[in-house]
């Protein structure tokens, strides 16, 4: 009996960037995302199925077994803690930073400085819990679930952590960035029982992944 394999992908960036790599394992998505509503796509291969989910809830889905298999970005993986998830390979795919930003006419320096307590905006508490801590910066964390480059603009926050990938958006708003926190990239997210049960059609995409991972 062929065993279905679910794989839980995020629209943009992490899907468009993990088709060559479903390529590679000779798996074809047979229907566009950004033209339909369906949230569950069929590919080339009967028993392999793609379940659309926010990029935030990709290593939820594959912790408890809603996807087998599943494409997050590092930053997910912090925020989500990672148990449950064999994480095989670094897919060098949907690469940013995450970085802290500010107005700026905000003088951070100058309020890291002082010791000044600043307040940030951001999705990524955990990341910016341990970053500002790691530095001995006091913070009030405000929790966002989008466009946090607005906080700084409308007087909700001090600073902002955030993905920067072009800088673009930053610019746009006149926000520039004032600290690097860390690289990411998205990694290959697996299931540790589906490992076991479905481990000779898991390990073909795994393999098929590694050798069809972009250089550089
Ligand atoms: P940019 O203008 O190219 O610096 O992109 C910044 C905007 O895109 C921000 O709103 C980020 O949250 C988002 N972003 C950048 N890179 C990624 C990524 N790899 N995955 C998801 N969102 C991203």
């Amino acid at each position: 009996m062929t065993q279905q394999i679910t794989l839980a992908l995020s629209k943009g960036r992490i899907f468009e960037e993990t088709l060559p790599l479903l390529e590679a394992a000779a798996i074809q998505v047979l229907e566009d995302p950004e033209k339909s509503r369906k949230l569950i796509l069929a590919t080339s291969r009967p028993e392999v199925r793609v379940v659309l989910v926010r990029a935030t809830d990709v290593p939820t889905y594959v912790q408890y077994g809603g996807a087998d298999i599943g494409v997050a970005g590092k930053d997910s993986l912090i925020e989500h803690g990672g148990q449950g998830l064999f994480r095989p390979l670094d897919l060098q795919i949907a690469k940013c930073r995450v970085s802290v930003a500010v107005r700026a006419d905000f003088d951070y320096a100058a309020a890291v400085r002082q010791g000044a307590r600043l307040r940030v905006a951001t999705k990524y508490t955990s990341i910016a819990r341990d970053f500002f801590a790691g530095k001995g910066v006091h913070v009030d964390l405000i929790k966002l679930y989008g466009s946090m480059e607005l906080a700084p603009l409308t007087g909700l926050a001090d600073a902002i952590v955030d993905l920067v990938s072009t800088g673009n958006t930053l610019k746009a708003n006149h926000l520039v960035e004032v600290e690097q926190i860390m690289d990411i990239s998205s990694h290959l997210v697996v299931n540790q029982a589906a490992l076991k049960l479905k481990q000779a059609p898991l390990k073909r995409i795994i393999d098929a992944f590694a050798g069809a991972i972009p250089r550089g």
